[in-house]
């Protein structure tokens, strides 16, 4: 090995998030520098909130151009429209002759308007206020002399952090994420797990050059910058391992059975119809989490019952006859939803998200409960309630199901009431589960360890302490067996589900179902294979 070249390679370690090589350039995402501005003179500054305005406006109206999707359009032009109409900067401009840094004098001028948007009663306006923002950060990157940057495929994206809408709208081909922020808990992860996205966090990003050779270790948690031949030969060798393996253990498809031949029943986790592509239904037992926030984010407008009806119908219309579970909307936490969660919560995990937020926001909730009872009609379909606490949070479900269903009725539109369960992820629910008049039961393991451990899913350092423990499995157990005795099902739908490494424990814990990213069947029925039986 040429020792010269293994010192210019430099290595960064963090945790592993998502699994799996990348190879590529590296791309720094850095936060918009809002303060490295210096004051010039007033003539200065105005000059350069001008410039900044009209740079901003000739990005947008290309941006316009280029893109089909009508509700891209939308918020594009809402933008342009906002950047011709001189009132709003008409504040800016003023603060400027009196003194004020250009850039300084823009956020003190724009950041009114977008409290109040936050605060119309109207969603649609609520809605606004992200396009707001947007708009201002696009303004104070002009000001600061950062272009926008396009992250190109096959990079390896480095950032502090990024919310999983962009993740969403980024094209990872090949690519990887590493961020400073987030722990392999956080949304962004799942989605990267889910869709084969080599991640790691906990690296400290702020002083990583662009454009640099890359090598992204997701099992290792490492990112090696300037690889060397033999690191560069490595990592493509272990990449054709991998996607090798992974073919392996896609072999385990059919029915998940134990050494001792019992059937358990393997199932899928995904966020929208465009996971389902190249999966065959036969393959899996059903999906057993359909996270719709996914749905609700990044949006213009929020998707209305008509829209939210052909999806869930699609889904379970691909799932001919295969239990199809669909949870509504658990915004809130590390998933906000522009005009409807509540922004600036102290404890965001601590607070109005969840089935809490649906009953906030009886409108927004009534056309999702609307959308799911004529989806019922297709097929084989269950909703779930997420972040359940107390029984009458279930009873007003089903209460509010019950008249959305009379609603639809009276209006001569087939619909018909599913199954309602309830997830179980805060602990007082998995403590008092007889209490509940839940349907079925679907374990969220992500969010019950973060509570039994008061040790957020979001937090580094603490990682440690957010892992599956005793006092986890001592919960699960007690779920279970209530569920196996009044005769209802429970399924297990965080994380924990499809780690390999814990099928076992949850074996021995009577957990039969199983629901997990597609990306983990394989290694999941291959784990389900090798259990002979409780180990105690
Ligand atoms: C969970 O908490 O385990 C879960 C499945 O829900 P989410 O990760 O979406 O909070
Ligand atoms: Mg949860």
């Amino acid at each position: 090995m040429d020792h010269r070249a293994q010192r210019a390679a430099q290595r960064f370690e963090g945790r592993s998030a998502a699994p799996g090589v990348a190879l590529g350039p590296l791309v720094h995402l850095a936060p918009a520098r809002h303060d490295a501005r210096q004051y010039r003179s007033a003539g200065e500054e105005h000059e350069a909130l001008a410039d900044a305005l009209a740079s901003s406006q000739a990005d947008l109206t290309r941006l316009v151009g280029a893109v089909e999707d009508a509700d891209a359009q939308a918020i594009l032009s809402f933008q342009i429209a906002l950047l011709e109409d001189d009132n709003l900067a008409a504040p800016a401009f003023a603060l400027i002759a009196g003194g004020g840094a250009a850039n300084r004098a823009w956020s003190a001028a724009i950041d009114p308007e977008i409290a109040s948007y936050d605060q119309a009663d109207d969603p649609y306006f609520r809605a606004r206020a992200s396009d707001l923002r947007d708009l201002r950060d696009r303004v104070l990157r002009h000001l600061a002399g950062e272009a926008d940057r396009a992250v190109p495929a096959g990079a390896i994206v480095a950032a502090d952090d990024m919310p999983p809408s962009m993740f969403l709208a980024t094209d990872w081909r090949d690519g990887g994420l590493v961020l400073r922020r987030g722990t392999p808990s956080s949304h962004v992860a799942i989605l990267a797990r889910s869709r084969g996205v080599p991640m790691i966090v906990g690296v400290d990003v702020d002083h990583l050059g662009d454009g640099a050779d890359a090598l992204l270790d997701g099992d290792a948690g490492l990112l090696i910058l300037d690889p060397d031949p033999d690191m560069r030969a490595d990592g493509c060798r272990r990449r054709a391992q991998q996607s090798e393996a992974r073919q392996a253990v896609a072999s385990f498809s059919g029915p998940a059975l134990t050494a001792s031949g019992e059937r358990v029943r393997v199932m899928i986790n995904v966020t929208g119809l465009a996971e389902l592509e190249g999966l065959d239904p036969a393959d899996v037992d059903g999906i057993g989490l359909m996270r719709t926030e996914f749905l609700f984010q990044g949006r213009e407008h929020l998707p209305t019952e008509e829209e939210q009806y052909q999806i869930y119908r699609r889904m379970v219309e691909w799932a001919a006859g295969r239990p199809v579970t669909i949870r509504t909307l658990d915004a809130g936490g590390d998933k906000p939803v522009a005009g409807l969660t509540q922004p600036g919560e102290l404890n965001p995990f601590l607070g109005v998200r969840g089935v809490r937020l649906s009953l906030r926001h009886p409108d927004v909730f009534r056309a999702q409960l609307r959308a799911l009872a004529r989806a019922a009609v297709a097929g084989n379909l269950k909703v779930m309630i997420p972040m359940v606490t107390v029984p009458w949070e279930l009873d007003r479900c089903r209460a509010l199901f019950t008249e959305a269903l009379d609603e639809l009725q009276r209006e001569g539109i087939k619909a018909q009431l599913p199954p309602i369960g309830m997830m179980v992820e805060v602990p007082a629910a998995a403590l008092t589960i007889e209490d509940f008049n839940a349907d079925f039961f679907s374990i969220g393991s992500n969010d019950l360890i973060q509570y039994v451990a008061a040790a957020s899913r979001d937090e580094p350092q603490l990682l440690e302490l957010a892992r599956p423990s005793r006092a986890v499995f001592g919960l699960i157990g007690h779920v279970v067996e209530h569920a196996d005795r009044t005769s209802r099902e429970t399924s297990l739908c965080g994380d924990l589900a499809g780690d390999p490494l814990h099928v076992a424990a949850l074996l021995d814990q009577g957990l039969r179902i199983f629901s997990v990213a597609p990306g983990a069947l394989g290694p999941v029925r291959a784990a389900i294979a090798g259990y002979s039986g409780s180990a105690a």
